[in-house]
């Protein structure tokens, strides 16, 4: 099996609604980059393509390509996902951390968690999703930035041969 991290941070702006684990939240502020700026799939993103030592986001979609200018990255991370895949692995689980001032995460959870799971063909049972605020300091608890963490276990596709048979 194999092991991989990921991290990203985005800034804030006045706007709305907020992009986050490709689900539109409610809210006054945005993320702000080059793509949509979803800052919690770019993390997911970046934690397969570690795990599967296949680089990461910035490599696989530069952003000194005009395409990727306002890129959607549910696409990103789908295709990070047919990547991992194409060598041999399958996700296990994976487990994020979003660090976010405003909004409460917590009603949006589980939507979220479905919407990852939808992208990566996995069962929602398998994304943990953690919501933290910035306990008012620094970047995220000044609301100017938003950021995500995350870890993912990749498996061999091999195993779900002899987990049928089980
Ligand atoms: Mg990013």
């Amino acid at each position: 099996m194999r092991v991989g991290i990921g991290y990203d941070i985005h800034r804030l702006r006045p706007g709305g609604p907020l992009r986050l684990g490709g689900v539109d939240i409610p809210c006054d502020k945005e993320l702000i980059g080059q793509s949509d700026a979803d800052v919690l799939l770019h993390a997911v993103t970046d934690a397969l393509l570690g795990a599967a030592a296949l680089g990461d986001i910035g490599q696989m979609f530069p952003d000194t390509d005009p395409a990727n200018r306002g890129r959607n990255s549910a696409e990103m991370l789908h295709a990070a996902q047919q990547a991992v895949h194409a060598v041999g692995w399958r996700i296990g689980n994976l487990d994020c951390v979003v660090s976010a001032q405003r909004p409460k995460l917590l009603t949006h959870r589980q939507k979220i968690r479905e919407r990852i799971a939808e992208i990566l063909d996995i069962d929602a049972e398998c994304v943990g999703l953690q919501a933290k605020t910035g306990e008012q300091v620094g970047p995220v608890g000044r609301e100017e930035a938003i950021t995500a963490q995350c870890v993912v276990l990749l498996l061999p596709q091999e195993d779900d041969a002899s987990e049928d048979v089980s």
